[in-house]
C-alpha cells in the first residue's frame, strides 16, 4: 500500500472527517450502512491508531483527541469501500475566533497564489450563515498569505465544516474508492485463477459491498504449489483492512487427469470449468455465499463465447457473477494497476486450466453436447472428491 504523503500542515490535525457517496441514499437502512461503515473502519485502523470513530449527520468523524493523525491513518482510510474522501482536519470548537486560529495553523508556511473558502453549516445555531463565514475567513486569509481569492479554480480550498457542536478545518481532501461498504450487500465466492481478471472481479464485488471469500483450484499434483502462493499473495493484497476472509483451495490435478483421460480433447476445458462450478457451489453454501464470481470476459478466450458461457453456468443453481464481462483488456490492466494487483498477477504460474490444454477448444458448445460429453464422468464422486480434498488457506494477517 503506497502511503499518501502527510504534509506539514496536518501535523496539527487531530481528526478526519470523511464524506460516503452512495451510502447517503440508502433512505430508511441508511444508519445500517453507516454502522457498517464504521465498523469497517476501526478494523481496517485496527492497532494502528487509538481514536473513536464517530457518527455526525452525512459524515463520519475519526477522533484521534488531543494527539495529531498516525501516519498511516489517511491511507488505510482512503481504502475502505463507502469511503467517498477522507479530510485529515483541525477539530475546534464552533466559535468564530477558534476558526480563525485553525485556519492560521494549517496555512502557516503552506504556499498558494489563490484559494476558496467552503463552509457547510450543519449546526443551524451557529450565529453567522455559511456565505459570512467565507467573507470572514477568506478576508482573514487573504491577509495572512496575499494570496487572492478563486471560487472556480482555486489553488487550495479551505473547507470548515460545522456541525453538531463542532467546527472542522481542513485544507486537503483525498479520494476513497467510492461504492458500498463490504459487508452490507452479502456474501459471494470468487475463483480465482492467479491471473489478471479474477482479483479485479473480486474488488468490483466489493466495492458493491459484498464480502468475499476465495476458492482457487491447483493441479496438484502435476504442478508445484508456486500458483497456491501466488492466489495467496493476490487476496493478502484484496484484503488489506478487511477481516475475516477465507481463501480455499482445491486440488484438481486428478479431477483434469479424469477428464483428459475419458472425454474429446476440444471439450476439456468446459468440462474442468462446469466441474469447478459445481465443486464451488457445494462450498460457497456451506460458507454462506449467495453467488459465484468469475473473472470471465465475453469473447476473451474460446472458453468464454456466448454459448461456452451458456453450457458452463447450466450446471449452476445458484448465479455466476461475471463483473467484468463487458470490459476490454486494457480497461482490465489498467484497473489491476490502480488496485494494486497487477504485479503479482503477471508473475510467471502454472495455470491450472493450461493442464493438457488442448490445441483446439470448441468455440461453440451446446449444452445439450456438454451434458453428454459429461456423462462420460463420474461426476458426483469427482464433486465429492473435490470437497473432501479442499483446504483452507491461512493468510498472513
Ligand atoms: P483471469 O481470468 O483471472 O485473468 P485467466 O484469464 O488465466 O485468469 P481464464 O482462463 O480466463 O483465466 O478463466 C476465466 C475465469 O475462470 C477466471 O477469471 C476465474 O474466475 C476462473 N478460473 C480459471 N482458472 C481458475 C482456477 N485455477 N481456480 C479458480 N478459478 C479459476
Ligand atoms: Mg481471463
Amino acid at each position: 500500500m503506497e502511503p499518501i504523503e502527510m504534509k506539514k500542515e496536518n501535523a496539527h490535525c487531530n481528526a478526519i472527517l470523511l464524506h460516503y457517496g452512495e451510502l447517503a441514499l440508502k433512505g430508511d437502512n441508511r444508519h445500517l450502512f453507516e454502522a457498517r461503515l464504521m465498523r469497517n473502519i476501526t478494523t481496517a485502523l485496527h492497532e494502528k491508531s487509538a481514536c473513536a470513530v464517530r457518527r455526525l449527520p452525512g459524515r463520519i468523524w475519526i477522533d484521534f483527541a488531543e494527539s495529531p493523525i498516525p501516519e498511516m491513518a489517511v491511507t488505510c482510510i482512503t481504502r475502505v469501500f463507502g469511503v467517498a474522501n477522507v479530510a485529515p482536519a483541525l477539530r475546534v470548537d464552533p466559535d468564530l475566533e477558534k476558526i480563525r486560529q485553525a485556519v492560521a495553523l494549517l496555512v502557516e508556511g503552506d504556499s498558494f497564489a489563490s484559494f476558496a473558502i467552503r463552509t457547510r453549516r450543519g449546526e443551524k445555531t451557529f450565529p453567522m450563515n455559511s456565505v459570512e463565514v467565507n467573507c470572514d475567513i477568506g478576508r482573514f486569509v487573504g491577509e495572512m498569505t496575499q494570496a487572492r481569492v478563486d471560487l472556480d479554480r482555486p489553488e487550495r480550498e479551505i473547507a470548515i465544516e460545522i456541525l453538531d457542536r463542532h467546527a472542522f478545518v481542513s485544507t486537503r481532501r483525498f479520494a476513497g474508492p467510492g461504492g458500498l461498504p463490504v459487508g452490507c450487500a452479502g456474501k459471494v465466492a470468487c475463483l480465482i485463477s492467479g491471473g489478471i481478471d479474477s482479483p479485479v472481479a473480486a474488488w468490483r464485488m466489493m466495492k458493491r459491498g459484498c464480502s468475499v471469500i476465495y476458492l482457487h483450484f491447483f493441479s496438484a499434483p502435476f504442478t508445484s504449489r508456486a500458483s497456491v502462493e501466488k492466489v495467496v499473495d493476490l487476496v493478502e493484497q484484496l484484503s488489506i483492512g478487511i477481516k475475516g476472509v477465507n481463501l480455499i483451495v482445491i486440488p484438481f490435478g486428478e479431477i483434469q487427469k479424469e477428464i483428459v483421460t475419458k472425454t474429446p480433447e476440444e471439450v476439456r476445458i468446459l468440462l474442468y470449468r462446469r466441474l469447478m462450478v459445481r465443486i464451488a457451489e457445494v462450498i460457497a453454501r456451506e460458507e454462506g455465499c449467495e453467488a459465484l464470481v468469475t473473472g470471465e470476459v465475453l469473447s476473451q478466450v474460446a472458453s468464454q463465447t456466448l454459448s461456452n458461457l451458456a453450457a458452463i453456468e447450466s450446471v449452476a443453481t445458484m448465479p455466476v457473477l461475471r463483473p467484468l464481462l463487458g470490459m476490454d483488456k486494457q480497461e482490465i490492466v489498467d484497473e489491476a494497476k490502480r488496485i494494486g494487483t497487477f504485479q503479482t498477477a503477471c508473475e510467471p504460474h502454472d495455470d491450472c486450466c493450461s493442464f493438457l490444454v488442448p490445441t483446439h477448444p470448441a468455440t461453440k458448445m451446446s449444452i445439450e453436447k456438454l451434458d453428454r460429453m459429461e456423462s462420460m464422468l463420474d461426476v458426483a464422486r469427482l464433486v465429492q472428491k473435490g470437497i473432501t480434498e479442499k483446504e483452507v488457506h491461512a493468510l498472513r494477517h
